[in-house]
């Protein structure tokens, strides 16, 4: 999934957001320069061979935007519209979702322009070592740790620690997370961020005496965000799920989905459309459904100023990345909507991810329920921290979660000092 949103130029948007935090947190504007500018930015352009003997040159960035805290980390990511101001809005935003959760982690991104959709397997793995290798000098479990994003996955991962171990002549599985399991990979972290989504909401829900087991649930994507975390919400919170989505559409039923029996149906036919018992419902009407939870899991800029008026539901967990305009965001606030701002709802994916960087390091591999316990922890507590600022400040969640990042990225940068 793509984060472009038409000609909205995501790297401004990124800039911006800092400066609106800068006045919140009285930063001086040397700071506030610092923050608006990513570190390092690489960019490649390097041949692969084609599976016709010819050759073609793609082009590549890896752009490190913030280390004060630690090794930077973020996502690869494969489609045709990569560009590098993309790449480094993505990386500013890994910047702060590592530092809401409190990960000792900076932010970055990486990305290629290519259609990997018309590449064969063999092109996707001459691609992927070739840019591994370019990018080798700059990452490194120290330095920095891709992970997958759009168009990559556990296997583009075992190709880049593979390439990057075959360089040093040794095995390194801390350099990448997001890995198979075989090579180093962690338990729970299919699961990761549909996971995190449901701690969050239950805290949420906490806040606002819900009573999660009388609480109606609708869902729109169910990709891997959407469908773990109405899975879990259903089973380990006992809420009703009245309604899902894909991108071929959606189903409704007020009096609930079985999940599991929803997973099967797509798994046979392609869809969740047509599933017996249920009503079909558009990718708009869903957001406006009477329900008490709305998890946006599919795609960018889905709450507009144009619909955030009709949102009944009391809580909006944003699973997917950036599903709320910032006009929506307002009139949200305003009609007492509880919005958790995609940087914490789904930041259990990277949390868990900073789980298998750590027990690759050890060289110690934790079971499942570890990693789990250790999640909603991480999640309990940022959630905590999240909500009391905005209360402290009269803010909406999403200020707060950025108020709350970037000034844990701002204290770490004073207390180092400005080199030399
Ligand atoms: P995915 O590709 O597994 O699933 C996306 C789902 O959205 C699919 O079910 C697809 O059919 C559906 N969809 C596409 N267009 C739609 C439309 N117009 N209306 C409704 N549904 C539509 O992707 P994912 O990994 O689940 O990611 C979803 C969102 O969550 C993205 O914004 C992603 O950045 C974010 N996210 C995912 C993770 C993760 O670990 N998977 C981590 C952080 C953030």
């Amino acid at each position: 999934m793509t984060s472009n949103s038409g000609s909205i130029n995501p790297f401004e948007t990124a800039q911006r957001q800092v400066d609106i935090v800068a006045k919140v947190l009285n930063l001086d504007a040397g700071t506030t320069s610092i923050l608006k500018h990513p570190k390092r930015e690489l960019t490649v352009n390097f041949p692969v061979r084609m599976d016709d003997g010819t050759y073609r040159v793609y082009t590549g960035y890896r752009v490190q935007y913030n280390m004060a805290r630690g090794p930077c980390k973020g996502g690869i990511r494969y489609h045709p519209q990569v560009s590098l101001d993309e790449v480094r809005a993505l990386a500013a935003w890994m910047t702060w979702k590592c530092a809401v959760v409190n990960l000792p982690y900076g932010g970055a991104k990486g990305g290629v322009i290519c259609d990997p959709k018309h590449m064969s397997k063999g092109e996707l793995e001459r691609l992927t070592r070739r840019f591994a290798s370019e990018i080798s000098p700059i990452i490194g479990p120290e330095m920095d740790v891709p992970a997958p994003d759009v168009y990559t996955d556990s296997q583009t991962m075992a190709w880049i620690m593979d390439t990057y171990s075959m360089e040093r002549g040794y095995s390194v599985p801390g350099v990448v997370t997001g890995k198979p399991l075989s090579i180093g990979g962690s338990e729970g972290r299919g699961e990761a961020t549909g996971r995190g989504v449901m701690y969050v909401v239950r805290e949420a829900a906490k806040d606002l005496h819900l009573d999660v087991k009388k609480a109606t649930v609708a869902i729109q994507g169910f990709g891997n965000a959407g469908s773990v975390a109405g899975n879990l919400i259903q089973k380990e919170l006992g809420s009703k799920i009245i309604a899902l989505s894909d991108s071929r559409g959606g189903i409704h039923n007020p009096a609930g989905l079985d999940i599991a029996a929803v997973e099967a149906h797509k798994q046979k036919t392609g869809s969740v459309v047509n599933f017996p018992g249920s009503n079909p419902v558009g990718n708009e009407e869903i957001l406006t459904l009477d329900c008490d939870i709305l998890v946006p899991a599919a795609l960018e800029n889905q709450i507009t100023r144009d619909n955030a008026k009709g949102v009944k539901a009391k809580i909006v967990a944003e699973a997917a990345n950036g599903p709320t305009t910032p006009e929506a965001d307002d009139i949200l606030f305003a009609n007492k909507v509880t919005v958790l701002p995609d940087i914490l709802a789904n930041a259990g994916g990277v949390t868990v991810s900073y789980f298998e960087w750590v027990q690759d390091l050890q060289g110690y591999f934790w079971e499942v329920h570890d990693v789990n316990t250790r999640l909603e922890k991480v999640m309990s507590a940022s959630y905590r921290a999240v909500a009391d600022l905005a209360q402290k400040h009269g803010v909406h969640n999403r200020t707060a979660a950025y108020v709350l990042a970037i000034g844990r990225v701002t204290e770490a940068m004073r207390v180092r000092g400005i080199y030399p």
